[in-house]
């Protein structure tokens, strides 16, 4: 997909990927680029970034995917032994409704520590047997067309 949105306004980080944008940049692969958050949820929050644009994991190509998670897992050893992080936790978010803000694929890079403040957003409710079951077995009906 270009990199451009329906409004052919500029998409934010190709602009970054292209250099038009400045961002401060850990590290570079071929196909990807790690760079730091604006605004930080922990210390040393960073985005992965495919160059190529897509808008979300779900409109990615595999090579996109495999670049930016392999990109993640090395800055994300790199917080644990540059920031003392003691757990990291990857987020990607798609679309208005799965918390996306920015349209271009980022996989967020949260370097944790104990008591840091951040909270788990869903509460650990079991839930109803029958309707897990249902819904495992719509899924495995759409992955099988
Ligand atoms: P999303 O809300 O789509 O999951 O994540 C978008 C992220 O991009 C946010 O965490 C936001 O802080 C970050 N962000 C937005 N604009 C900029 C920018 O201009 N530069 C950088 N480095 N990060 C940005
Ligand atoms: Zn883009």
């Amino acid at each position: 997909m270009a990199g451009y949105d329906l409004g052919m306004s500029p998409c934010l980080f190709c602009s970054i990927a292209d250099g038009q944008i400045p961002a401060t940049r850990v590290a570079e692969t071929v196909d990807a680029i790690a760079f730091m958050d604006i605004n930080p949820a922990v210390p040393g929050h960073m985005l992965v970034i495919p160059r190529l644009h897509s808008d979300d994991a779900f409109d990615a190509s595999s090579a996109s995917l495999g670049a930016c998670m392999d990109l993640a897992a090395r800055v994300g050893r790199a917080a644990v032994a540059a920031l003392d992080a003691t757990g990291i936790t990857l987020l990607s978010c798609s679309r208005p409704d799965g918390w996306q803000t920015v349209f271009h694929l980022h996989v967020h890079v949260l370097p944790r520590h104990q008591a840091d403040g951040l909270t788990i957003p869903w509460p650990c409710i079991p839930g109803d047997s029958a309707e897990i079951a249902e819904n495992a077995r719509r899924l495995r009906r759409t992955l099988e067309l």
